[in-house]
């Protein structure tokens, strides 16, 4: 039987204790699941290697830990969980996994039969999920006005918000494999280190924002730029952007183009070091 989340409920809230119950899809009054903010797969494929996760925080003051616990918070009613299994994360999950429909090359990875809507969809509920949950660690990440929009979509299965609105045209999605050429860090740590969700702003409010998050190897970004102009908004495009056609390509880019990151790494580095040396 499937569910499917009503959209005459209103939005059920901001996240406050007090709402603790209402589920954050359906708004209805519900034993809620501890949700996993990012989906559990990620964390059985990085451990399956007998190695150990390592966990980095996007901000410059918490260190690097190597921890095995994955962030989960009581987000969702057992049906809403399987509505977003479903709906998103069977076929968002298997994204980054090689397949038939995968061919690498030296500078990009091309994929073919992509499926924009469900893949951007997919991309969206992680943010949207770590955006409602009230775990410490996501205590900037509040999408404000935004938040009611990706959960009507993500109810409705669309990127429309209205008829000539999108809610594409104003939270662009990049992914971006991370590589380094130099060989100074392995592949293989690249691959194992999930970076949480974080937020990275512009010296000014109108340069916009991004979040983004890594895993497998590959990094996330969901970018707000703040355009006042639709049509700006619309044309914009940025590199490894998701775009809405059957074959795609994202970009490799050498960690040292990425600051922040490979900072990051250093530091990651280290501790791996000090750890062992990763099997
Ligand atoms: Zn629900």
């Amino acid at each position: 039987m499937s569910h499917e989340p009503s959209k005459l409920v209103k939005n059920p809230g901001q996240k406050t204790i007090s709402n603790k119950a209402s589920c954050r899809l359906c708004g209805e009054e519900k034993a809620l699941r501890k949700s996993h903010i990012i989906p559990q797969s990620y964390y059985r494929r990085i451990k399956s290697g007998n190695g150990q996760l390592l966990k980095v925080r996007g901000d410059e003051t918490t260190p690097p830990t190597l921890e095995n616990s994955d962030p989960k918070d009581r987000l969702l009613c057992h049906d809403c969980e399987q509505f977003i299994d479903k709906n998103y994360e069977k076929e968002g999950t298997q994204f980054f996994k090689p397949r038939s429909s995968t061919i690498v090359m030296p500078n990009y990875i091309k994929i073919k039969n992509f499926k924009y809507r469900i893949i951007y969809l997919y991309f969206l509920s992680i943010l949207w999920r770590a955006s409602e949950s009230s775990l410490p660690q996501y205590k900037e990440l509040t999408l404000g006005n935004i938040a009611p929009l990706i959960r009507q979509c993500l109810i409705n299965k669309s990127l429309s918000i209205s008829p000539q609105v999108r809610i594409d045209h104003f939270i662009k999605i990049c992914v971006m494999r991370i590589t380094e050429k130099s060989g100074t860090i392995s592949d293989r740590l690249i691959k194992k280190c999930l970076l949480d969700i974080a937020l990275e702003k512009g010296e000014e409010l109108s340069e916009g924002f991004l979040f983004y998050f890594m895993i497998d190897g590959f990094l996330v970004c969901y970018l707000f730029e703040v355009v006042n102009s639709l049509e700006l908004q619309k044309a914009a495009r940025y590199l490894s952007q998701l775009e809405d056609r059957s074959t795609i390509k994202l970009q490799k880019v050498d960690i040292s183009e990425l600051s922040q990151l490979s900072s990051l790494f250093s530091t990651v580095t280290r501790k791996v070091l000090e750890a062992g040396p990763p099997r």
